[in-house]
């Protein structure tokens, strides 16, 4: 209930005014984003690098419904993708099509993204487009094995594992050589097209790796959860698949210690850097899916607010 209630929340226009302008969500929003500008999101990289993980840096944003925006928004990712080259980092980028243009027209989306990843081609830049709600599934699938027969094969999908169809996606995937980020999925989905329960979603979850680890290329494990990655080291381990033939994936800020600890067995690790000033809907769907998230940034509204100065002060924390 919760968890639906957050997700409705990450589209309310309302909550996101009020959420955005406050300075103690901006503040907490930092524990889950890199910052607001590309200098940031470029200086998070390089600091994950320097760790040994790679990254895909994405510049938040959603729904655009403006040519205007739409053209901006890859403008920074052009900008990114240059500083990538420039500062030899270890990263790709990912973008969500909805913030490319894909709510105007399919004409302008393809216009837009063809001008991102012309540039990243020429910089030899893996692109991966997030995918977002189910209504989007299919015209991403749609968009992706179009500029994939057009032969951009810099390109790569995500798929849900709560998603019913994925099974067939990633055989589709596996068949045309594209690498998938397998996730378990981000949004509330109806029974008609979503599995509903936890354990469908985690059984799932290990038959798709299980998948693209043994017929897939170079499949993106994003999980955070331990069960899903001991099962794909054990699968790769038994069926003699080499630590390189796949990578973990893992957003910025969630379980720092789980990453490392990876990278350390000698794992590629990849981290999912998100900068940009429309972080909310992001934030909040990290809540959704840990609610000990939600009292992180509850936490910091008290410390922040009137009232958790006071008893700051009164517990002789200063003012
Ligand atoms: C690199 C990456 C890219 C993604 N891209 C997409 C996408 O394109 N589309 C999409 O729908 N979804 C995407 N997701 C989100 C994904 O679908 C899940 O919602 C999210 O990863 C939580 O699922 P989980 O596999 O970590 O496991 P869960 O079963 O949710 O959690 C397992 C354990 O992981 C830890 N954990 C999980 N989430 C968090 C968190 N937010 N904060 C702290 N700890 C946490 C907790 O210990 C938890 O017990 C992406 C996730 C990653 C890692």
């Amino acid at each position: 209930m919760l968890r639906e209630t957050l997700v409705f929340l990450s589209r309310n226009k309302t909550a996101r005014k009020v959420v955005t302008h406050a300075r103690f969500a901006r503040s907490a929003s930092r524990r889950f984003v890199a910052g607001e500008t590309v200098d940031e999101g470029i200086a998070a990289a390089h600091k994950l690098n320097e760790q040994g993980l790679a990254v895909s840096i994405d510049y938040l944003g959603e729904s655009v419904q403006s040519r205007e925006d739409a053209r901006a928004a890859a403008d920074v990712m052009i900008r990114v993708l240059d500083r990538i080259v420039a500062e030899k980092l270890d990263a790709n980028i990912s973008i969500k099509l909805t913030q490319m243009g894909q709510d105007i027209d399919t004409t302008f989306l393809r216009e837009n993204v063809a001008r991102l990843l012309d540039r990243a081609r020429a910089a030899d830049i893996f692109v991966r487009f997030d995918m977002e709600s189910s209504d989007y599934v299919q015209k991403t699938l749609d968009f992706f094995r179009a500029l994939w027969t057009d032969g951009y094969h810099n390109i790569g999908i995500v798929l849900q594992s709560y998603m019913l169809r994925s099974e067939a996606d990633a055989t589709m995937a596996s068949e045309l050589g594209a690498r998938v980020r397998l996730c378990k999925g981000a949004y509330v989905e109806p029974a008609t097209v979503a599995y509903q329960d936890k354990p469908d979603v985690d059984r799932n979850y290990i038959a798709l790796t299980k998948l693209l680890v043994e017929h897939g290329t170079y499949p993106g494990i994003a999980t955070h959860d331990p069960k899903m990655i001991d099962a794909t080291c054990q699968f790769a381990k038994e069926h003699d698949i080499a630590k390189d033939r796949f990578e973990f994936q893992m957003l910025y800020g969630v379980r720092r210690d789980l990453q490392q600890a990876l990278v350390k067995n000698g794992y590629h690790v990849r981290v999912y850097v998100p900068f940009g000033e429309a972080w909310y809907p992001y934030l909040m769907r990290r809540m959704a899916e840990r609610p000990a998230n939600m009292f992180f940034i509850v936490n910091n509204v008290i410390r922040e607010s009137p009232l958790g100065r006071l008893s700051g002060h009164h517990n002789g924390r200063g003012a």
